[in-house]
């Protein structure tokens, strides 16, 4: 895959993408990503990339000329071609403005041969961008940050791991929390049916939250690892995993819950779940 990242702040990437398994994909030729320095593509003396807002108001917006050019010298397909998907390229404007950047969307960029992340900057950036030059707008976030820099090496990072072969153990990225991968008819078949889709994986998350992980020692400081991970019991390990998972993403992202692929076993495990909550509110409250 190639990435270019189109800044203005170009340094700004030496860390982020520099370390763990994003530099390693890049030393092996996975991912090829280049930065573009916004300023390159001014023609005046300051090398000026904002200007004050049309209508008047706070701050700065980032010019729609250096954009444009800067991209222009991309060899890109157009982008009649790119929204029509006859071309494998897609440019992607970082904003808070934008869709909710997902695992599922980094999955859909993973599968891509080139991606074109533009950051903007002050205010924003020309909406003549969003509207005639990039192909999706992507927010990291429900949240304001000063620039698209973190959200270009967010989603770069979360693209990158999907890479066939970036990561050592492929099973491992399969069920990581927010991977969806089976559907619902698959699991009627129950968890069994998750040792097939990921052979090496003792769970899948299928939407849920990861499941906890526990490492070397058994016991530190007074807090033990639960009992039934050293076991060595396949099986239960495998609905523990399950159902800890379920129980935290009933807890921490219940809106998970809708879309998740959830069979009989995990229903009645849910259920039974919230009945001892409600025991627990109602004794609290006497
Ligand atoms: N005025 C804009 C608004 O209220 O939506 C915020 C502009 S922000 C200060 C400057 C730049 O940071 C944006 O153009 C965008 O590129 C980036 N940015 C800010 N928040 C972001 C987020 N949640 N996800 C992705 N990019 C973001």
């Amino acid at each position: 895959m190639k990435a270019d990242i189109v800044t203005i702040f170009p340094d700004f990437f030496r860390g982020p993408l520099d370390y763990g398994i994003t530099r390693r994909a890049r030393e092996m030729g996975l991912v090829q990503i280049e930065i573009h320095d916004l300023r390159q593509f001014t023609h005046d003396r300051h090398r000026t990339v904002d200007d004050r807002p049309f209508g008047g108001g706070e701050g700065m917006v980032l010019k729609p000329e250096p954009i444009f050019e800067c991209l222009e010298t991309l060899g890109l397909a157009s982008r009649d071609e790119r929204l029509r998907g006859t071309t494998s390229e897609r440019v992607i404007l970082l904003s808070a403005q934008g869709e909710r950047f997902t695992q599922k969307i980094a999955s859909e960029l993973a599968g891509l041969d080139r991606i074109v992340l533009i950051c903007g900057r002050y205010e924003g950036v020309d909406e003549r961008v969003a509207a005639f030059l990039a192909d999706r707008e992507l927010s990291i976030g429900d949240y304001v940050l000063s620039g698209g820099e973190l959200g270009a090496a967010v989603i770069m990072e979360a693209v990158t791991r999907l890479l066939p072969g970036a990561v050592g153990n492929e099973a491992s990225t399969r069920q990581e929390s927010f991977t969806a991968h089976q559907t619902g008819d698959e699991l009627t078949e129950g968890v069994e049916v998750t040792e097939k889709v990921c052979p090496d994986s003792t769970c899948g998350s299928n939407g849920l939250l990861d499941y906890p992980h526990y490492t070397r020692p058994a016991e530190f400081r007074g807090m033990s690892v639960p009992e039934v991970l050293i076991n060595g019991n396949h099986q239960q390990i495998r609905r523990w995993r399950r159902q800890q998972a379920l129980k935290k993403t009933l807890r921490n992202r219940p809106d998970l819950l809708e879309s998740a692929a959830i069979n009989h076993e995990d229903s009645k495990f849910l259920s039974e779940i919230k009945r001892s909550r409600e025991k627990e509110h109602v004794k609290s409250h006497h």
